[in-house]
């Protein structure tokens, strides 16, 4: 299935969903368009933020692309080419059309028609969204998920980073510290504060939005002072719309539930799955962002490296199903619609938008191999899941 683009006139029509612009996606190692994306509702689009200066209407999650993939989103809009052209397509041979990964609705972001715009540059424009920009949040604190606001953080004024403990620990004692980067953290409001979020518990950012924060496991390291193996902590956003009720998940990079009890450790994504298992009863979860960084890896000893493959991702969902089930059965004199209990397909049609993929060195797409096998899995499995592979540049109405 593939949807047309539809014109943002149409928007004020529809109802109140999230809109996900993909700034970056990439799992590297490439040093370009890694993972950022922003989040705002359909009700505003972005011309009206910032013809009428409004602050706190869209909020970033991760950091490791910015101004620069921003203003080629915004000289791509301009020159009519979001569809038709895309930067991590175009690096290999075999790609197939922006159409062919894209199984959700897209919108185009910005309306570049009106006169007094032309007269604005595409980083003049970019700079203009992101003065709006109050909070910024961060899943953990690798470089391809952080690089752009060191880079860009001299013209990112007033802005909130949130994220765990550990992560906002990293970038402060590692990075802004006057040695890698000049000290950019402030208290008064001139470039970035800090401010930690609790594992667990609902925070209530502004009228718009409330998020929750989840701890997840994203490998394991020997530390070298200690020689213990610790594990390396990454974070999934709930993001719950006040209005709606609807939410969307979005993870970091995350290892499967499997490979951390392999390696003698709690799995914490059931955690996650027991928390989203009441909003897909209630038909609230409008999506999941989740990582598939690695390519079909057919021996289960070949290290994940703190990711998930496409089998390993579905053996996470068949554990999602699972959950849905078992909740779905308590029910007493459930008829729900959403389960069809003859063959358990309670995940059906849930939009799951796939990031963080790591670019190959044969040559050869991974996306589309990585799409391909998803939905071998899920047919296989009966689970009816709708698979999107992010693309940058790309916004996804969800
Ligand atoms: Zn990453
Ligand atoms: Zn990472």
């Amino acid at each position: 299935m593939s949807l047309k683009p539809i014109v943002i006139d149409n928007l004020q029509n529809q109802d109140s969903k999230f809109e996900l612009t993909v700034l970056g996606c990439s799992g590297g190692p490439l040093d370009g368009r890694n993972c950022s994306y922003l989040l705002k509702n359909t009700t505003l689009t972005y011309n009206e933020i910032v013809d009428k200066d409004l602050k706190d209407q869209f909020i970033c999650i991760d950091a490791g692309s910015g101004i620069s993939a921003l203003s080629d989103l915004i000289n791509n809009i301009k020159n009519k080419k979001v569809m038709s052209e895309n930067y991590l397509l175009e690096l290999y041979t075999d790609s197939l059309s922006v159409d062919a990964y894209t199984n959700c609705q897209t919108l185009i972001p910005f309306n570049w028609s009106a006169k007094e715009k032309e007269k604005i540059s595409p980083y003049g424009y970019s700079i203009n969204i992101l003065k709006l920009l109050k909070n910024i949040f961060i899943t953990h604190s690798h470089f391809d998920h952080l690089s752009a606001a060191i880079i860009n953080s001299p013209a990112l004024h007033s802005k909130i980073v949130y994220g765990s403990n550990v992560t906002l620990s990293n970038i402060k004692k590692n990075i802004f510290n006057d040695a890698v980067w000049p000290n950019l953290i402030t208290q008064d409001g001139t470039f970035l504060e800090l401010k930690e979020l609790l594992q667990g518990e609902w925070f209530p950012l502004n009228k718009t939005y409330r998020i929750k924060c989840f701890q997840n496991n994203h490998g394991s390291y020997l530390d070298n002072i200690t020689g213990e193996r610790k594990i390396y902590e990454s974070s999934a956003y709930l993001i719950n719309h006040l209005n709606s009720g609807r939410n969307l998940l979005l993870f970091g990079d995350v290892e499967p539930d499997s490979e951390s009890k392999q390696n003698n450790y709690a799995g914490k994504n059931h955690i996650i799955w027991n928390e989203i298992s009441q909003f897909i009863i209630n038909g609230n979860l409008a999506g999941i962002m989740i990582e598939c960084s690695n390519l079909p890896i057919t021996n289960s000893n070949e290290p994940l490296y703190g990711h998930m493959s496409p089998l390993h991702l579905i053996s996470e969902f068949l554990n999602l199903r699972d959950i849905v089930l078992e909740k779905l059965l308590q029910k007493k004199g459930n008829n729900n619609n959403i389960c069809n209990n003859n063959n358990n397909s309670c995940l059906k049609g849930l939009n799951v938008i796939i990031t963080h993929i790591k670019e190959s060195e044969d040559g050869l797409d991974p996306r589309k191999r990585i799409l391909k096998e998803l939905q071998r899995l899920d047919e296989m499995n009966n689970l009816g899941l709708i698979f999107t592979i992010a693309l940058p540049g790309l916004t996804y109405v969800l």
